[in-house]
């Protein structure tokens, strides 16, 4: 499809009808809402149930215990009380404003500007998880904003670009991951891997290593388990789908299935082994030692390259960092700015969902496909209709 530029919208969609536009499944902006809201809370109760089983399954031991089935199932419920409003009062807002405007819509009032203050929604999150979601819509939008420049003629990011950018990333994330390693209250982050705190040494016989027992078997112990983990994931993603036939699943295993695991494997055997070495040269453990390690161990991205992962390398470094901006007071704590970014950040996917759906994001798709339950699709098909007609 083609992109629509501002002129473009300006002159096609200024004086279309929102029923066109926002709600293609019933002319009247009133009668529209029923369906919708409909659809957003199955939607919605849909989508987080299968974000929230997959969290369930992670924490696996965790939730032995009553009170984390309890907390979990309050977290779900607000999750899908934010999926819901999202969905239901965005495209209301997006009328709202055009009926204001004398029936007209602007390029910024059609979806940037009613989905960005549906970003206020955020604070339906509990305030732990909040801040991973904001995390990974910055990912997006800077993974957005490099389909943008990429198609504006401005050089690529090729794969070696992506190597250096997650090994700098590594590299300053383990480095700050070990300097939070005392704090009581961490900095809610989701990451492959969370390094060991660094030791302080009691006695001058004790090793000075971050860890019990030899360091050939530390560091094999972690490549084996995080080989497994990204084997097994590798596997399901492979199995999950041809259940019915699983010896052909099987007999399908290709190299290629080694990929992650390798990647997770020598990610976690690299960091280890560098930092042992480290230890066991200087005679004492350093939070610095985690910045070669992280460095080194970022070269595994090679088994398993993604834009999306060196991104998120980097702006997890950077959350870990703004941490500590908060704490010396450089970032003023009065002002929300991480739920302003927020808003910032779904106006401007939500927006590109559908009037830049080249350049938007496959999750961005995926999220307001299952939260309006197929109602986006709907939207976006209208909508090209309309541009279609017009050139
Ligand atoms: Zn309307
Ligand atoms: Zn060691």
């Amino acid at each position: 499809m083609v992109v629509v530029s501002k002129q473009l919208f300006d002159a096609v969609c200024r004086d279309a009808h929102c029923s066109l536009m926002t709600h293609p499944w019933n002319e009247s902006c009133i009668k529209a809402c029923p369906g919708l809201y409909k659809d957003a809370v199955i939607g919605s109760a849909k989508f987080y149930s299968i974000i929230y089983l997959a969290q369930i399954l992670m924490r696996g031991k965790k939730m032995m215990k009553k009170e984390q089935w309890i907390k979990m199932g309050e977290y779900y419920v607000r999750s899908t009380m934010l999926g819901f409003m999202v969905t239901s009062v965005g495209p209301n807002i997006s009328c709202l404003i055009r009926k204001m405007l004398g029936d007209q819509f602007y390029s910024s009032t059609y979806l940037f500007i009613p989905f960005a203050v549906c970003g206020l929604f955020i604070y339906l999150e509990p305030p732990s998880r909040r801040g991973l979601v904001i995390n990974l819509f910055c990912n997006l939008l800077i993974e957005y904003y490099i389909k943008v420049l990429e198609r504006a003629g401005y050089p690529t990011v090729t794969r070696t670009h992506q190597t250096l950018m997650f090994m700098l990333g590594s590299s300053l994330l383990f480095y700050l991951m070990r300097l939070e390693g005392d704090k009581k209250e961490r900095t809610p982050l989701f990451w492959l891997f969370t390094p060991e705190k660094v030791k302080r040494k009691t006695t001058e016989s004790e090793s000075p290593c971050p860890h019990k027992g030899k360091c050939e078997k530390y560091v094999a112990k972690g490549f084996a388990t995080y080989f497994g983990v990204g084997l097994g994931i590798s596997l399901a993603r492979l199995i999950i789908p041809k259940i019915s036939t699983p010896i052909k699943a099987i007999s399908s295993i290709r190299s290629k299935h080694f990929k992650l695991a390798m990647f997770f494997g020598s990610y976690i055997g690299i960091y280890r082994a560098v930092v042992c070495y480290l230890c066991r040269k200087q005679g004492f453990d350093s939070a610095l030692y985690a910045l070669p390690a992280g460095y080194a161990a970022g070269i595994s991205f090679l088994f398993n390259p993604s834009l999306g992962l060196s991104i998120a390398s980097l702006t997890a470094a950077f959350k870990l960092y703004s941490t500590i901006l908060y704490e010396k007071k450089i970032l003023p704590s009065n002002i929300p700015l991480p739920e302003l970014l927020y808003c910032f950040c779904q106006g401007t996917l939500f927006n590109a969902r559908i009037v830049d759906p080249d350049a938007c994001p496959s999750y961005v798709f995926n999220l307001m496909k299952s939260c309006s339950n197929g109602r986006s699709e709907h939207v976006f098909k209208s909508f090209s209709e309309v541009i279609r007609h017009a050139i």
